[in-house]
Protein backbone atom coordinates (compact mmCIF):
# COMPACT_ATOMS: atom_id res chain seq x y z
CA UNK A 1 0.00 0.00 0.00
CA UNK A 2 0.92 3.51 -0.85
CA UNK A 3 3.74 4.67 2.03
CA UNK A 4 4.62 8.57 1.87
CA UNK A 5 5.31 11.81 4.12
CA UNK A 6 2.46 13.84 4.76
CA UNK A 7 4.31 16.28 2.89
CA UNK A 8 4.78 13.85 0.20
CA UNK A 9 0.72 13.05 -0.12
CA UNK A 10 -0.05 16.80 -0.20
CA UNK A 11 2.60 17.44 -3.23
CA UNK A 12 1.10 14.46 -5.12
CA UNK A 13 -2.68 15.86 -4.61
CA UNK A 14 -1.80 19.39 -5.23
CA UNK A 15 -3.10 20.25 -1.76
CA UNK A 16 -1.93 22.12 0.98
CA UNK A 17 -0.91 20.93 4.07
CA UNK A 18 -2.92 22.84 7.11
CA UNK A 19 0.17 22.74 9.73
CA UNK A 20 3.93 22.48 8.00
CA UNK A 21 5.18 21.16 11.09
CA UNK A 22 3.88 17.27 10.10
CA UNK A 23 5.26 17.51 6.41
CA UNK A 24 7.39 14.43 8.34
CA UNK A 25 4.79 12.52 9.42
CA UNK A 26 4.34 9.01 7.71
CA UNK A 27 0.99 7.61 5.72
CA UNK A 28 0.67 4.06 5.13
CA UNK A 29 -2.76 3.65 3.44
CA UNK A 30 -5.77 5.21 2.29
CA UNK A 31 -9.44 4.89 3.69
CA UNK A 32 -12.69 6.82 2.12
CA UNK A 33 -14.85 4.65 4.87
CA UNK A 34 -14.53 6.09 8.70
CA UNK A 35 -15.70 2.59 10.11
CA UNK A 36 -12.45 0.93 8.52
CA UNK A 37 -9.92 3.19 9.41
CA UNK A 38 -6.39 1.52 10.04
CA UNK A 39 -3.55 2.89 12.20
CA UNK A 40 -1.40 5.58 9.98
CA UNK A 41 -4.01 5.94 7.31
CA UNK A 42 -5.11 8.85 5.29
CA UNK A 43 -8.57 9.32 5.74
CA UNK A 44 -10.46 10.54 2.61
CA UNK A 45 -14.26 12.18 3.03
CA UNK A 46 -16.15 11.70 0.19
CA UNK A 47 -19.76 13.56 0.09
CA UNK A 48 -21.74 10.74 -1.40
CA UNK A 49 -26.15 11.30 -1.73
CA UNK A 50 -26.74 9.80 1.64
CA UNK A 51 -23.43 10.72 4.24
CA UNK A 52 -20.69 13.31 4.22
CA UNK A 53 -17.42 11.64 5.09
CA UNK A 54 -16.56 15.47 6.43
CA UNK A 55 -18.49 14.78 9.18
CA UNK A 56 -16.66 11.73 10.21
CA UNK A 57 -13.31 13.11 9.58
CA UNK A 58 -12.24 14.69 13.42
CA UNK A 59 -13.87 10.78 14.83
CA UNK A 60 -11.53 9.33 12.15
CA UNK A 61 -8.33 11.24 13.36
CA UNK A 62 -8.66 10.42 16.54
CA UNK A 63 -8.95 6.84 15.91
CA UNK A 64 -5.93 6.10 14.65
CA UNK A 65 -6.05 8.04 10.80
CA UNK A 66 -2.76 9.78 10.87
CA UNK A 67 -4.24 12.98 8.44
CA UNK A 68 -7.39 13.60 6.60
CA UNK A 69 -7.78 15.12 3.37
CA UNK A 70 -10.12 17.84 4.22
CA UNK A 71 -12.86 20.21 0.74
CA UNK A 72 -11.92 23.68 1.49
CA UNK A 73 -15.89 24.36 0.64
CA UNK A 74 -16.80 22.17 4.03
CA UNK A 75 -15.66 25.26 5.93
CA UNK A 76 -12.95 25.11 9.09
CA UNK A 77 -11.20 21.85 9.57
CA UNK A 78 -11.01 19.53 12.36
CA UNK A 79 -7.72 19.71 14.68
CA UNK A 80 -5.29 17.53 13.67
CA UNK A 81 -3.37 16.70 10.27
CA UNK A 82 -5.19 17.76 7.37
CA UNK A 83 -3.99 18.81 3.83
CA UNK A 84 -6.72 21.21 2.47
CA UNK A 85 -7.85 20.66 -1.62
CA UNK A 86 -10.42 21.78 -4.03
CA UNK A 87 -12.23 18.46 -4.47
CA UNK A 88 -11.24 15.37 -2.16
CA UNK A 89 -12.74 12.70 -5.16
CA UNK A 90 -10.20 14.54 -7.50
CA UNK A 91 -7.26 14.77 -5.14
CA UNK A 92 -8.02 10.82 -4.40
CA UNK A 93 -7.90 10.24 -7.95
CA UNK A 94 -4.96 12.07 -9.01
CA UNK A 95 -2.94 10.67 -5.83
CA UNK A 96 -3.28 7.11 -7.25
CA UNK A 97 -2.65 8.61 -10.32
CA UNK A 98 0.56 10.44 -9.34
CA UNK A 99 1.25 7.10 -7.03
CA UNK A 100 1.25 5.06 -9.90
CA UNK A 101 3.59 6.82 -11.79
CA UNK A 102 5.90 7.30 -8.53
CA UNK A 103 5.60 2.52 -8.30
CA UNK A 104 6.44 2.41 -12.31
CA UNK A 105 3.84 -0.58 -12.45
CA UNK A 106 2.61 -1.40 -15.42
CA UNK A 107 -0.82 -1.86 -15.72
CA UNK A 108 -3.84 -3.89 -17.56
CA UNK A 109 -7.16 -2.18 -17.87
CA UNK A 110 -10.12 -4.13 -18.26
CA UNK A 111 -13.71 -3.53 -19.66
CA UNK A 112 -16.72 -4.82 -21.17
CA UNK A 113 -20.07 -5.90 -20.32
CA UNK A 114 -19.73 -9.23 -19.20
CA UNK A 115 -16.65 -10.87 -17.78
CA UNK A 116 -14.65 -8.17 -16.69
CA UNK A 117 -14.51 -9.66 -12.87
CA UNK A 118 -13.40 -13.16 -14.28
CA UNK A 119 -11.29 -12.15 -17.08
CA UNK A 120 -9.00 -9.94 -14.77
CA UNK A 121 -9.27 -13.52 -12.08
CA UNK A 122 -7.30 -15.50 -15.24
CA UNK A 123 -5.36 -12.92 -16.79
CA UNK A 124 -4.03 -12.32 -12.84
CA UNK A 125 -3.35 -15.76 -12.14
CA UNK A 126 -1.29 -15.82 -15.66
CA UNK A 127 0.78 -13.05 -14.92
CA UNK A 128 1.33 -14.07 -10.82
CA UNK A 129 3.46 -16.88 -12.31
CA UNK A 130 6.28 -14.17 -13.66
CA UNK A 131 5.57 -11.24 -12.08
CA UNK A 132 4.60 -9.07 -8.94
CA UNK A 133 0.50 -8.56 -9.92
CA UNK A 134 -2.00 -6.33 -7.87
CA UNK A 135 -5.44 -6.69 -9.32
CA UNK A 136 -8.36 -5.29 -8.35
CA UNK A 137 -10.65 -7.11 -5.28
CA UNK A 138 -14.15 -8.41 -5.81
CA UNK A 139 -15.88 -5.65 -8.12
CA UNK A 140 -14.05 -1.90 -7.14
CA UNK A 141 -13.77 -0.85 -10.54
CA UNK A 142 -15.47 2.69 -10.51
CA UNK A 143 -14.08 6.64 -9.64
CA UNK A 144 -13.73 5.28 -6.23
CA UNK A 145 -12.68 1.98 -6.37
CA UNK A 146 -10.12 2.05 -8.83
CA UNK A 147 -8.42 5.05 -7.33
CA UNK A 148 -8.33 2.81 -3.63
CA UNK A 149 -7.18 -0.27 -5.61
CA UNK A 150 -4.05 1.45 -6.92
CA UNK A 151 -3.02 3.11 -3.53
CA UNK A 152 -3.29 -0.65 -2.13
CA UNK A 153 -0.72 -1.67 -4.30
CA UNK A 154 3.35 -2.14 -3.03
CA UNK A 155 5.36 0.18 -4.65
CA UNK A 156 7.34 -3.19 -6.02
CA UNK A 157 4.53 -4.26 -8.01
CA UNK A 158 4.86 -5.04 -11.91
CA UNK A 159 1.59 -5.43 -13.31
CA UNK A 160 -1.70 -3.98 -11.50
CA UNK A 161 -4.72 -5.97 -13.31
CA UNK A 162 -7.58 -3.11 -12.76
CA UNK A 163 -11.45 -4.00 -13.36
CA UNK A 164 -12.84 -0.48 -15.05
CA UNK A 165 -16.94 -0.41 -15.22
CA UNK A 166 -19.74 1.97 -15.74
CA UNK A 167 -23.18 3.00 -16.35
CA UNK A 168 -22.47 6.18 -18.43
CA UNK A 169 -20.49 7.53 -20.99
CA UNK A 170 -17.04 8.98 -19.92
CA UNK A 171 -16.66 7.33 -17.30
CA UNK A 172 -14.13 4.96 -18.27
CA UNK A 173 -12.40 7.89 -20.06
CA UNK A 174 -11.94 9.08 -16.24
CA UNK A 175 -10.80 5.70 -15.45
CA UNK A 176 -8.35 4.90 -18.33
CA UNK A 177 -6.94 8.65 -17.83
CA UNK A 178 -6.37 7.52 -13.99
CA UNK A 179 -4.73 4.59 -14.68
CA UNK A 180 -3.12 5.33 -17.97
CA UNK A 181 -3.09 0.98 -19.12
CA UNK A 182 -0.32 -0.54 -21.33
CA UNK A 183 -2.78 -2.76 -22.26
CA UNK A 184 -6.47 -2.80 -22.39
CA UNK A 185 -9.03 -5.48 -22.58
CA UNK A 186 -12.89 -5.04 -23.66
CA UNK A 187 -14.50 -8.48 -22.83
CA UNK A 188 -17.69 -8.11 -25.15
CA UNK A 189 -20.89 -5.80 -25.45
CA UNK A 190 -24.01 -6.43 -24.08
CA UNK A 191 -27.13 -4.98 -22.75
CA UNK A 192 -26.44 -4.04 -19.63
CA UNK A 193 -26.61 -0.31 -18.58
CA UNK A 194 -29.06 -0.29 -22.05
CA UNK A 195 -31.09 1.72 -19.78
CA UNK A 196 -28.70 4.23 -19.32
CA UNK A 197 -26.98 4.19 -22.68
CA UNK A 198 -29.71 4.26 -25.02
CA UNK A 199 -27.97 1.30 -27.53
CA UNK A 200 -25.50 -1.15 -28.16
CA UNK A 201 -23.13 0.73 -30.17
CA UNK A 202 -23.16 3.62 -27.24
CA UNK A 203 -22.22 0.78 -24.89
CA UNK A 204 -19.16 -0.03 -26.94
CA UNK A 205 -18.56 4.02 -27.43
CA UNK A 206 -18.65 3.79 -23.28
CA UNK A 207 -16.11 0.95 -23.74
CA UNK A 208 -13.70 1.72 -26.38
CA UNK A 209 -13.18 4.72 -23.98
CA UNK A 210 -10.62 2.85 -22.05
CA UNK A 211 -8.55 3.22 -25.36
CA UNK A 212 -8.17 7.35 -24.52
CA UNK A 213 -5.51 7.42 -21.71
CA UNK A 214 -3.36 4.03 -22.93
CA UNK A 215 0.23 4.98 -23.09
CA UNK A 216 1.34 5.44 -26.88
CA UNK A 217 2.25 2.01 -28.70
CA UNK A 218 0.13 0.14 -26.30
CA UNK A 219 -2.07 -3.18 -26.76
CA UNK A 220 -5.61 -3.57 -27.67
CA UNK A 221 -7.08 -6.62 -26.82
CA UNK A 222 -10.98 -7.27 -27.67
CA UNK A 223 -13.71 -9.06 -28.91
CA UNK A 224 -13.75 -9.71 -32.41
CA UNK A 225 -17.09 -11.51 -32.69
CA UNK A 226 -18.74 -7.88 -32.09
CA UNK A 227 -18.82 -6.12 -34.96
CA UNK A 228 -19.67 -3.10 -33.14
CA UNK A 229 -16.33 -2.72 -31.32
CA UNK A 230 -14.35 -2.48 -34.85
CA UNK A 231 -16.83 0.10 -35.95
CA UNK A 232 -16.27 2.20 -33.19
CA UNK A 233 -12.57 1.65 -33.25
CA UNK A 234 -12.56 3.02 -36.92
CA UNK A 235 -14.90 5.60 -35.48
CA UNK A 236 -12.93 9.27 -36.55
CA UNK A 237 -14.22 10.85 -33.06
CA UNK A 238 -12.12 8.07 -30.98
CA UNK A 239 -9.58 8.82 -29.01
CA UNK A 240 -6.36 6.44 -29.50
CA UNK A 241 -3.00 6.89 -28.24
CA UNK A 242 -0.24 6.99 -30.79
CA UNK A 243 0.90 3.66 -32.36
CA UNK A 244 -2.05 1.33 -30.85
CA UNK A 245 -1.33 -2.06 -31.44
CA UNK A 246 -4.55 -4.38 -31.73
CA UNK A 247 -5.59 -7.96 -31.01
CA UNK A 248 -8.97 -9.93 -31.28
CA UNK A 249 -9.95 -13.08 -29.57
CA UNK A 250 -13.20 -14.57 -29.89
CA UNK A 251 -14.62 -17.85 -31.33
CA UNK A 252 -14.82 -16.89 -34.62
CA UNK A 253 -11.55 -17.92 -36.84
CA UNK A 254 -11.01 -14.44 -38.27
CA UNK A 255 -9.30 -13.19 -34.85
CA UNK A 256 -6.01 -13.47 -33.87
CA UNK A 257 -6.65 -15.97 -30.82
CA UNK A 258 -9.44 -18.45 -31.38
CA UNK A 259 -10.23 -21.80 -29.99
CA UNK A 260 -9.92 -24.72 -31.85
CA UNK A 261 -11.37 -27.43 -30.50
CA UNK A 262 -13.68 -27.30 -26.84
CA UNK A 263 -14.04 -30.64 -24.73
CA UNK A 264 -16.91 -29.70 -21.62
CA UNK A 265 -16.35 -31.63 -18.67
CA UNK A 266 -17.99 -31.50 -15.48
CA UNK A 267 -16.06 -28.98 -13.83
CA UNK A 268 -14.22 -27.33 -16.66
CA UNK A 269 -13.34 -27.40 -20.72
CA UNK A 270 -10.32 -28.25 -21.95
CA UNK A 271 -9.64 -26.60 -25.47
CA UNK A 272 -6.72 -25.94 -27.54
CA UNK A 273 -6.04 -22.46 -29.64
CA UNK A 274 -4.56 -21.51 -33.03
CA UNK A 275 -1.95 -19.56 -31.33
CA UNK A 276 -2.07 -20.08 -27.32
CA UNK A 277 -0.11 -22.57 -25.86
CA UNK A 278 0.82 -25.75 -27.79
CA UNK A 279 -1.30 -28.97 -26.90
CA UNK A 280 -4.81 -29.24 -25.20
CA UNK A 281 -5.37 -26.31 -21.80
CA UNK A 282 -7.65 -27.33 -18.90
CA UNK A 283 -9.55 -24.52 -17.61
CA UNK A 284 -11.45 -25.08 -14.44
CA UNK A 285 -13.97 -23.25 -15.05
CA UNK A 286 -17.73 -24.28 -17.07
CA UNK A 287 -18.78 -22.50 -19.72
CA UNK A 288 -18.35 -21.23 -23.44
CA UNK A 289 -17.99 -18.07 -22.49
CA UNK A 290 -15.01 -18.31 -19.75
CA UNK A 291 -13.01 -19.93 -22.66
CA UNK A 292 -13.33 -16.48 -24.41
CA UNK A 293 -12.43 -14.95 -21.38
CA UNK A 294 -9.16 -16.99 -21.14
CA UNK A 295 -8.24 -16.85 -24.64
CA UNK A 296 -8.01 -12.43 -23.88
CA UNK A 297 -6.15 -13.32 -20.88
CA UNK A 298 -3.91 -15.81 -22.83
CA UNK A 299 -3.02 -12.53 -25.11
CA UNK A 300 -2.38 -10.58 -22.43
CA UNK A 301 0.13 -12.98 -20.92
CA UNK A 302 1.84 -13.45 -24.14
CA UNK A 303 2.48 -9.89 -24.73
CA UNK A 304 3.89 -9.81 -21.18
CA UNK A 305 6.63 -12.95 -22.79
CA UNK A 306 4.81 -15.39 -20.00
CA UNK A 307 5.97 -18.63 -21.44
CA UNK A 308 3.78 -21.36 -22.16
CA UNK A 309 4.52 -23.54 -18.95
CA UNK A 310 3.60 -20.61 -16.64
CA UNK A 311 0.37 -20.49 -18.83
CA UNK A 312 -0.67 -23.46 -18.38
CA UNK A 313 0.19 -23.67 -14.82
CA UNK A 314 -1.30 -20.41 -14.00
CA UNK A 315 -4.89 -21.62 -15.72
CA UNK A 316 -4.34 -24.30 -12.60
CA UNK A 317 -4.68 -21.91 -9.70
CA UNK A 318 -6.93 -19.52 -10.95
CA UNK A 319 -8.23 -17.70 -7.82
CA UNK A 320 -12.27 -16.95 -8.95
CA UNK A 321 -14.70 -14.01 -7.70
CA UNK A 322 -17.37 -16.00 -5.99
CA UNK A 323 -20.80 -16.54 -7.64
CA UNK A 324 -19.40 -16.51 -10.99
CA UNK A 325 -20.87 -20.08 -12.36
CA UNK A 326 -19.45 -21.64 -8.86
CA UNK A 327 -20.13 -24.97 -8.45
CA UNK A 328 -21.45 -25.65 -5.35
CA UNK A 329 -22.57 -29.04 -3.88
CA UNK A 330 -26.02 -29.08 -1.82
CA UNK A 331 -26.94 -30.63 1.46
CA UNK A 332 -28.98 -33.45 -0.24
CA UNK A 333 -25.88 -33.99 -3.04
CA UNK A 334 -27.68 -31.64 -5.75
CA UNK A 335 -25.05 -29.45 -8.31
CA UNK A 336 -25.79 -26.01 -8.12
CA UNK A 337 -24.13 -23.82 -10.50
CA UNK A 338 -24.11 -20.50 -8.44
CA UNK A 339 -24.24 -17.59 -11.06
CA UNK A 340 -26.26 -15.39 -9.33
CA UNK A 341 -23.96 -12.51 -9.07
CA UNK A 342 -25.38 -10.61 -11.87
CA UNK A 343 -27.35 -11.16 -14.98
CA UNK A 344 -27.93 -9.55 -18.76
CA UNK A 345 -29.27 -11.41 -21.83
CA UNK A 346 -26.21 -12.21 -22.68
CA UNK A 347 -25.08 -13.69 -19.41
CA UNK A 348 -27.78 -15.79 -19.21
CA UNK A 349 -27.61 -17.28 -22.35
CA UNK A 350 -23.83 -18.52 -21.49
CA UNK A 351 -24.99 -19.53 -18.56
CA UNK A 352 -27.97 -21.69 -20.11
CA UNK A 353 -25.05 -23.02 -22.61
CA UNK A 354 -23.43 -24.20 -20.11
CA UNK A 355 -26.44 -26.03 -18.73
CA UNK A 356 -26.98 -27.99 -21.88
CA UNK A 357 -23.09 -28.59 -21.74
CA UNK A 358 -24.18 -30.46 -18.33
CA UNK A 359 -24.02 -34.48 -19.13
CA UNK A 360 -25.43 -37.24 -16.88
CA UNK A 361 -27.51 -35.35 -14.73
CA UNK A 362 -31.76 -36.43 -14.01
CA UNK A 363 -32.80 -32.67 -14.61
CA UNK A 364 -31.53 -29.56 -15.72
CA UNK A 365 -32.74 -26.73 -13.59
CA UNK A 366 -32.96 -23.26 -14.09
CA UNK A 367 -33.99 -20.90 -11.46
CA UNK A 368 -33.99 -17.58 -13.35
CA UNK A 369 -34.53 -14.06 -11.38
CA UNK A 370 -35.19 -10.30 -13.56
CA UNK A 371 -32.37 -9.01 -15.48
CA UNK A 372 -32.56 -5.26 -14.33
CA UNK A 373 -31.80 -2.12 -16.25
CA UNK A 374 -32.39 -3.16 -19.57
CA UNK A 375 -34.89 -0.10 -20.63
CA UNK A 376 -38.17 0.14 -22.78
CA UNK A 377 -37.00 -3.36 -24.20
CA UNK A 378 -36.77 -5.13 -21.04
CA UNK A 379 -40.21 -7.34 -21.50
CA UNK A 380 -38.44 -8.87 -24.47
CA UNK A 381 -35.26 -9.32 -23.47
CA UNK A 382 -37.21 -11.90 -20.68
CA UNK A 383 -39.49 -13.21 -23.12
CA UNK A 384 -36.00 -14.14 -25.65
CA UNK A 385 -34.65 -15.65 -22.90
CA UNK A 386 -37.33 -17.89 -21.93
CA UNK A 387 -37.96 -18.57 -25.99
CA UNK A 388 -34.05 -20.12 -25.95
CA UNK A 389 -34.93 -22.59 -23.64
CA UNK A 390 -35.25 -25.76 -25.41
CA UNK A 391 -35.72 -28.90 -23.46
CA UNK A 392 -31.90 -29.95 -24.40
CA UNK A 393 -31.11 -27.08 -22.13
CA UNK A 394 -33.60 -27.35 -19.45
CA UNK A 395 -36.03 -29.59 -17.84
CA UNK A 396 -37.51 -27.38 -15.20
CA UNK A 397 -37.76 -23.54 -15.24
CA UNK A 398 -38.29 -21.85 -11.30
CA UNK A 399 -38.63 -18.00 -12.44
CA UNK A 400 -38.90 -14.91 -9.95
CA UNK A 401 -39.62 -11.51 -10.05
CA UNK A 402 -42.31 -9.61 -12.20
CA UNK A 403 -40.27 -9.47 -15.70
CA UNK A 404 -39.42 -13.03 -15.26
CA UNK A 405 -42.59 -14.01 -15.93
CA UNK A 406 -41.86 -13.20 -19.65
CA UNK A 407 -39.05 -16.19 -19.47
CA UNK A 408 -42.28 -18.56 -18.59
CA UNK A 409 -44.10 -16.58 -21.76
CA UNK A 410 -41.20 -17.73 -24.05
CA UNK A 411 -40.69 -20.88 -22.84
CA UNK A 412 -44.30 -22.25 -22.96
CA UNK A 413 -43.25 -22.61 -26.45
CA UNK A 414 -41.00 -25.42 -26.11
CA UNK A 415 -41.32 -26.90 -21.85
CA UNK A 416 -44.28 -28.29 -21.22
CA UNK A 417 -46.41 -26.63 -18.66
CA UNK A 418 -46.08 -28.64 -15.80
CA UNK A 419 -42.33 -27.82 -15.97
CA UNK A 420 -42.52 -23.89 -15.13
CA UNK A 421 -43.09 -22.77 -11.96
CA UNK A 422 -43.87 -19.01 -11.72
CA UNK A 423 -42.91 -17.36 -8.35
CA UNK A 424 -42.97 -13.77 -6.69
CA UNK A 425 -42.00 -14.78 -3.41
CA UNK A 426 -38.98 -15.97 -3.14
CA UNK A 427 -39.43 -18.33 0.02
CA UNK A 428 -42.59 -19.67 -2.03
CA UNK A 429 -40.31 -20.68 -4.68
CA UNK A 430 -37.85 -22.13 -2.47
CA UNK A 431 -40.14 -24.82 -0.81
CA UNK A 432 -41.12 -25.53 -3.95
CA UNK A 433 -37.13 -26.34 -5.52
CA UNK A 434 -36.74 -28.34 -2.62
CA UNK A 435 -39.88 -30.50 -3.47
CA UNK A 436 -39.11 -30.99 -6.87
CA UNK A 437 -35.31 -31.50 -6.81
CA UNK A 438 -33.45 -34.85 -7.03
CA UNK A 439 -29.90 -35.41 -5.76
CA UNK A 440 -28.75 -36.08 -9.33
CA UNK A 441 -30.20 -32.78 -10.47
CA UNK A 442 -27.99 -29.45 -11.62
CA UNK A 443 -29.73 -26.47 -10.84
CA UNK A 444 -28.32 -23.14 -12.32
CA UNK A 445 -28.88 -20.10 -10.33
CA UNK A 446 -28.99 -16.87 -11.98
CA UNK A 447 -30.68 -13.07 -11.60
CA UNK A 448 -29.29 -9.46 -11.72
CA UNK A 449 -27.77 -8.03 -8.45
CA UNK A 450 -31.10 -6.50 -6.83
CA UNK A 451 -32.93 -9.90 -6.64
CA UNK A 452 -30.38 -11.37 -4.33
CA UNK A 453 -30.99 -15.06 -6.12
CA UNK A 454 -27.91 -16.42 -3.90
CA UNK A 455 -30.86 -16.70 -1.01
CA UNK A 456 -31.71 -19.63 -3.27
CA UNK A 457 -28.55 -21.07 -3.02
CA UNK A 458 -27.73 -20.81 0.70
CA UNK A 459 -31.38 -22.26 1.04
CA UNK A 460 -29.98 -25.71 -1.02
CA UNK A 461 -26.71 -25.38 0.60
CA UNK A 462 -27.78 -25.42 4.37
CA UNK A 463 -31.33 -27.27 4.17
CA UNK A 464 -31.76 -30.10 6.33
P1 LIG B 1 -20.00 -6.43 -13.49
O1 LIG B 1 -20.35 -5.45 -14.57
O2 LIG B 1 -21.15 -6.73 -12.61
O3 LIG B 1 -18.76 -6.07 -12.75
P2 LIG B 1 -18.36 -8.33 -14.88
O4 LIG B 1 -18.22 -7.78 -16.24
O5 LIG B 1 -17.24 -8.14 -13.93
O6 LIG B 1 -19.72 -7.86 -14.23
P3 LIG B 1 -18.21 -11.13 -14.21
O7 LIG B 1 -18.47 -10.84 -12.79
O8 LIG B 1 -16.90 -11.70 -14.61
O9 LIG B 1 -18.58 -9.90 -15.12
O10 LIG B 1 -19.32 -12.15 -14.71
C1 LIG B 1 -20.69 -11.84 -14.50
C2 LIG B 1 -21.52 -12.86 -15.22
O11 LIG B 1 -21.38 -12.68 -16.63
C3 LIG B 1 -21.05 -14.27 -14.95
O12 LIG B 1 -21.79 -14.80 -13.93
C4 LIG B 1 -21.26 -14.98 -16.24
O13 LIG B 1 -22.53 -15.54 -16.24
C5 LIG B 1 -21.27 -13.93 -17.30
N1 LIG B 1 -20.09 -13.87 -18.19
C6 LIG B 1 -18.79 -13.85 -17.86
N2 LIG B 1 -18.03 -13.76 -18.95
C7 LIG B 1 -18.86 -13.70 -20.01
C8 LIG B 1 -18.69 -13.59 -21.41
N3 LIG B 1 -17.49 -13.51 -21.96
N4 LIG B 1 -19.80 -13.58 -22.19
C9 LIG B 1 -21.02 -13.66 -21.65
N5 LIG B 1 -21.25 -13.77 -20.34
C10 LIG B 1 -20.19 -13.78 -19.52
MG1 LIG C 1 -17.15 -7.09 -12.19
Amino acid sequence: MIKRTLGEIAAMCSGHLVHASDANKRVEGVVTDSRKITEHCLFVPLTGERFDGHEFAAQSLSSGAAASLWQRDHGAPPEGAVIEVEDTLKALQQLAKSYLSECGTQVVGITGSNGKTTTKDIVTSLLATTFKVHKTQGNFNNHIGLPLTILQLDEDTDIAVLEMGMSARHEIELLSSIANPEVAVITNIGESHLLQLGSREEIARAKMEIASGMKPGGLLVYNGDEPLLAKVLAEPDTKLPEGLKRFTFGLNQHNDIYPTGMMFQSSGVIFTSNVGPEGALSLPILGQHNVVNCLAAIAVARHYGVRDEAIREGLEHIDLTGMRIEIITGKSGVTILNDAYNASPTSVKAAIDVLEKMKGYRHKVAVLGDMLELGSQEEAFHEEIGNYLTPAKVDLLFTYGPLARKYAEGAYKHLPAQNIYVFSDKAELITKLQEVIHPRDVVLVKASRGMKLEEVVYALRDEQ
